[in-house]
């Protein structure tokens, strides 16, 4: 059965998600008005990943019968620092949604909602990557910082 509880929590993850699809956005702009421009497509590659996720989740509300939501997105943050920063920010905030999915998930059970169950298991896995892929940049940024350390040594070495 598609409870109301059910249906409220996954309109609570569609404003995350579209709140998520913001925060990529800006950040995207961020490294494009940096000079980034390759961190600047990867980013708005993931904002369009996230609107994604929200239009997944709105799709699945309508098929149960329900009524998405669209709500008022939260201002996201602006004034950001280096790439590492960013990324590791990225990389939280994907820690953040993973404990809100896995939270609708817990409602599922609670709720007997066996097709919410079902359909969540997308997520979970999708989550998984999304940290994995966050997570492996923010290492390559952090090998990319000892090698400008190492061309900083060999330069100390002219003679
Ligand atoms: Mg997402």
């Amino acid at each position: 059965m598609f409870s109301e509880k059910v249906e409220k929590r996954i309109n609570e993850q569609i404003n995350l998600e579209m709140w998520s699809a913001n925060l990529y956005l800006s950040m995207s702009i961020h490294f494009d008005v940096h000079g980034y421009h390759g961190f600047a497509t990867w980013m708005m590659k993931q904002y369009e990943e996230e609107m994604e996720h929200a239009m997944k989740l709105i799709k699945y509300i309508i098929d149960r019968g329900g009524t998405p939501v669209i709500g008022q997105i939260n201002v996201v943050p602006t004034g950001y620092g280096e790439p590492l920063e960013i990324f590791e920010h990225a990389l939280g905030h994907e820690k953040v949604v993973t404990k809100s999915i896995e939270e609708l998930y817990e409602l599922a059970i609670a709720e007997k909602d066996y097709a919410t169950q079902q359909f969540l298991m997308w997520f979970i896995e999708e989550q998984v990557e999304e940290e994995a892929t966050a997570s492996g940049i923010v290492d390559r940024i952090k090998l990319a910082g000892k090698f400008l350390l190492s061309v900083d040594k060999e330069c100390a070495l002219r003679s």
